[in-house]
């Protein structure tokens, strides 16, 4: 899948994109999505990305910018909010310094339908994408172009009540309460899918 930034207009509000401390959580996550090979390197950044929910009564969200390098070692900068995003005019409104990641429609939308959701996780692992049909992890229908509304509505299609999701041919969704819980969960299925890996090459 080649990267080719975002396919939406950003609309810059403001350079300051007033983190809370729960920025640090998402550092952290980053760097355990690294860690794991959950956001591997592309030639501009990194695959993935990873968001949280600024207040429970709204649907703006901190997220990594787009062509973040998803590292250990992250600085402010490639952290941004989206406060709104117009669907019908393709706009991404945002405060930040640098573009929101291109699958913001997609955080946007899990947002708007699930209410209880305050984290999204958004990886690439070959592991989890080839995990035996045993796991019974839910996958969308078809492939999709990534960063496109379409994407996102395919998402939300089959997304229900489940907090796991493979993006058929492109990645996963890990989703959760809090950022642990999203986290945890990522870490959980990539643990499954390798031991079934080694018990079906035993
Ligand atoms: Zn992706």
């Amino acid at each position: 899948m080649e990267y080719q930034g975002v396919k939406f207009e950003t609309i810059f509000q403001s350079e300051d994109p007033e983190f809370d401390e729960r920025i640090e959580d998402l550092k952290y996550w980053c760097s355990i999505f690294e860690h794991n090979d959950l956001a591997p390197l592309h030639p501009d950044g990194s695959y993935g990305n990873l968001s949280y929910r600024d207040k429970s009564n709204s649907d703006e969200f901190i997220i990594t910018c787009s062509g973040a390098y998803i590292t250990n070692n992250m600085d402010l900068d490639s952290f941004v909010r989206v406060t709104d995003i117009d669907i019908i005019r393709n706009r991404v409104y945002s405060r930040g310094k640098r573009k929101p990641s291109s699958e913001s429609f997609l955080h946007f939308l899990i947002y708007q339908n699930r209410k209880e959701i305050n984290a999204i996780f958004h990886g690439h692992s070959s592991a989890i994408l080839s995990a035996p049909k045993s796991l019974g992890l839910p996958c969308t229908k078809s492939r999709k172009e990534y960063g496109t509304i379409v994407l996102a509505e395919n998402v939300i299609n089959v997304l229900d009540d489940h907090d796991f999701l493979i993006l058929k041919e492109h990645g996963f969704l890990a989703l959760g309460k809090t950022m642990r819980k999203a986290g945890k969960l990522s870490l959980d299925i990539l643990k499954k899918t390798q031991k079934e890996k080694n018990n079906e090459n035993s």
